[in-house]
């Protein structure tokens, strides 16, 4: 039998076409609905539900998610400070670093579920525009272009039923692996950190006070982080493409490190941790796009820069860019989107934080086992 070629379902207009729901995407629909901007929001995903991603937000972030009256209702479906920073050696505190009182801190980073996140900034953009809704199941697949060439659109698969959606300007907020980025020929210079990370979430142990706690091992990090609903996540570095062979080492020797380095973890590793399907791989990398817009096609968070998981920059960089966005695509509607040079601004405004903060990346990976010898 022939098989039939698959039809457009469906052509959607709208001003401005946000690809990704993640914290980028998400917040930047609530900043431009909330100004009567028509903007479509679209994900790959049918629901919002991540896991092992980005989820503590530093002050800046919480700056941000505040100064926009979000953080209230984010709180409502549940965050968790943390109270310190604590750096332990064979299951004693080496030592302890607080909130800065003078800076008026009063916690360390907040552990913010990124569904509590995601579902509170879609919920409030409901609110303000019932129409509003985010388009699930849904992925970029190329972009639309008019007769000149100039970007007109996007096409995506639906369910996977090929459409088009017309727009005025794309929004590549689709991650580190962003198609959007791909499609328009921005080229990201990837940098690769030494080191990959291996990813577990347990319950916390009875009493466990929300604090993020580091130790060293084998000259490695390793990290635990108190997560909201009783949790702790596990993040693991181990040399950079050494997962393969860390895999033939018999499992409970290796596990047992993480024992003696934090052994109130007993019970909790014993009944959640039994063998290397219990670790998720994360290979880690950075990245930075040399120019994040090209005509009416700009990106944002991990599209444009890619950040390793240290020092909890990315999603807090995600939610800065989209702010600053809003207020160009304000400017852009303003004029009917008749000019695109606008969208440049973004990278001039934002550029120079996120290298700073790469920087920073590096510096903190590098010095990690000097910083921790220091508190022997
Ligand atoms: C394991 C891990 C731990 C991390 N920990 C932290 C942390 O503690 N603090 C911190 O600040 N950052 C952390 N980060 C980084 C943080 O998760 C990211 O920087 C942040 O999520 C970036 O937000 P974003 O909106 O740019 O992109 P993402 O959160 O990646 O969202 C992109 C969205 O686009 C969708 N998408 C992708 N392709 C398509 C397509 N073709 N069509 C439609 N939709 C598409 C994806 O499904 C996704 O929902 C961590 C990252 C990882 C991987």
């Amino acid at each position: 039998m022939k098989s039939m070629k698959p039809q457009t379902s469906d052509i959607s207009h709208t001003d401005v076409c946000i690809v990704g729901a993640g914290p980028g995407g998400a917040l930047l629909s609530y900043l431009l609905n909330r100004k009567g901007i028509s903007t479509l929001l679209i994900e790959r995903q049918p629901h919002l539900h991540k896991s092992f991603r980005g989820e503590l937000l530093n002050a800046d972030g919480e700056a941000i998610l505040n100064k926009h009256g979000l953080y209230s209702h984010i709180q409502e479906q549940g965050v968790l400070p943390l109270e310190e920073i604590q750096y332990w050696e064979e299951g004693n505190i080496l030592h302890t670093i607080n909130p800065d009182a003078d800076k008026g801190e009063h916690h360390v980073g907040v552990h913010v579920p990124q569904d509590h996140l995601l579902q509170a900034i879609t919920s409030q953009t409901e609110a303000l525009s019932p129409l509003h809704q985010v388009r699930f199941s849904t992925i970029m697949t190329g972009l639309l272009r008019d007769k000149s060439g100039h970007v007109a659109g996007i096409n995506v698969r639906q369910n996977g039923v090929p459409a088009s959606i017309q727009a005025s300007v794309v929004i590549g907020a689709d991650g580190r692996y962003s198609a959007v980025r791909k499609h328009a020929g921005l080229v990201p210079e990837i940098r690769k950190h030494g080191y990959d990370l291996l990813w577990a979430r347990i319950p916390a142990p009875p009493g466990w006070e929300p604090a993020v706690r580091m130790a060293s091992m084998d000259g490695q990090q390793l990290a635990l982080f108190s997560q909201y609903g009783g949790y702790v996540q596990i993040g693991w570095n181990i040399p950079e493409g050494g997962y393969t062979q860390l895999r033939k080492q018999p499992f409970a020797p290796f596990v047992g490190k993480l024992v003696s380095a934090f052994p109130c973890l007993a019970d909790s590793v014993a009944a959640h941790i039994k063998d290397w399907s219990d670790f998720v791989l994360l290979s880690v990398e950075s990245s930075y796009s040399s120019r994040w817009a090209d005509d009416n096609v700009v990106l944002i968070g991990d599209a444009a820069h890619t950040m390793t998981p240290t020092g909890a920059f990315g999603l807090n960089a995600a939610l800065e860019d989209a702010d600053v966005l809003s207020e160009l695509l304000i400017q852009m509607a303003e004029d009917h989107f008749g000019s695109t040079d606008v969208l440049q601004q973004l990278q001039a405004i934002r550029g120079s934080k996120v290298q700073q903060q790469l920087a920073r990346q590096l510096q903190m990976e590098s010095s990690f086992q000097q910083r921790y010898e220091s508190f022997r």
